[in-house]
């Protein structure tokens, strides 16, 4: 299978290209037909087998599609590094498209934090956040959901693991009921499957 198969723009097979990639991965051959079509999705996949990219670029495929602008999409993650991560892989695919990217994170002084306040004010496309932070972001009231139209929870299963259950629910509190969401773990404990019923709908499920 080639990357040319799922119909991407122009801008994306670019960065595709700019990036080496040739062929996808079985995580990603799965997940983005789904993702295309708007299907909520729970991936069991290992980091390594190509995840991050497996929803990055559906996801912004549509948004430059469709010329969306605004905050659309919330990654939620379980540390700094991780969100550092998908920043960086967004912006090698990104290098052709103008979609921004926000990463939000604990620790940090108060630039820290005056910085992604100002992001969040003026509504970056694509936030990648750890739950702790965001809520805190939230509950000061000038993050605008209402566009909002992808949820991603990636390693939910670490997430978990670090007591951020209800933060989870509490940040899914703040967003539009319809929405996609899609959520990535590595393993699938009682816990994942109790999240999953909380907050995905009719979800297409995969095991890699
Ligand atoms: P991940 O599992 O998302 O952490 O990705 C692991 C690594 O594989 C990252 O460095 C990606 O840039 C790389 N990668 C992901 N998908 C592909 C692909 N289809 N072709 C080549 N490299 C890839």
């Amino acid at each position: 299978m080639k990357f040319s198969e799922f119909d991407f723009s122009p801008e994306i097979m670019e960065g595709l290209d700019a990036m080496g990639f040739e062929t996808p991965s079985p995580v990603q051959e799965l997940s983005i037909p789904n993702i295309i079509a708007k299907k909520d999705m729970i991936v069991c996949a290992q980091t390594g087998t190509g995840k991050t990219a497996a929803y990055l670029l559906p996801v912004m495929d549509q948004i430059q599609k469709n010329q969306i602008e605004g905050f659309s999409t919330l990654i939620l993650v379980p540390t700094r590094e991780l969100a550092m991560q998908i920043d960086q892989q967004m912006e090698g695919f990104g290098y052709f498209v103008s979609i921004t990217s926000l990463s939000v994170y604990g620790g940090g002084d108060s630039s820290v934090w005056d910085q992604q306040k100002k992001g969040l004010m003026e509504g970056a496309d694509v936030v990648i956040a750890t739950p702790g932070r965001m809520i805190s972001h939230l509950n000061l009231g000038y993050v605008d959901t209402s566009k909002l139209k992808h949820l991603i929870l990636d390693e939910a299963d670490r997430m978990l693991d670090m007591g951020f259950f209800d933060d989870l629910m509490q940040i899914v509190s703040f967003l539009p009921k319809e929405r996609q969401n899609l959520m990535f773990s590595a393993t699938m404990p009682p816990k994942i499957r109790e999240l999953a019923e909380e907050i995905l709908v009719e979800p297409e499920s995969i095991n890699i």
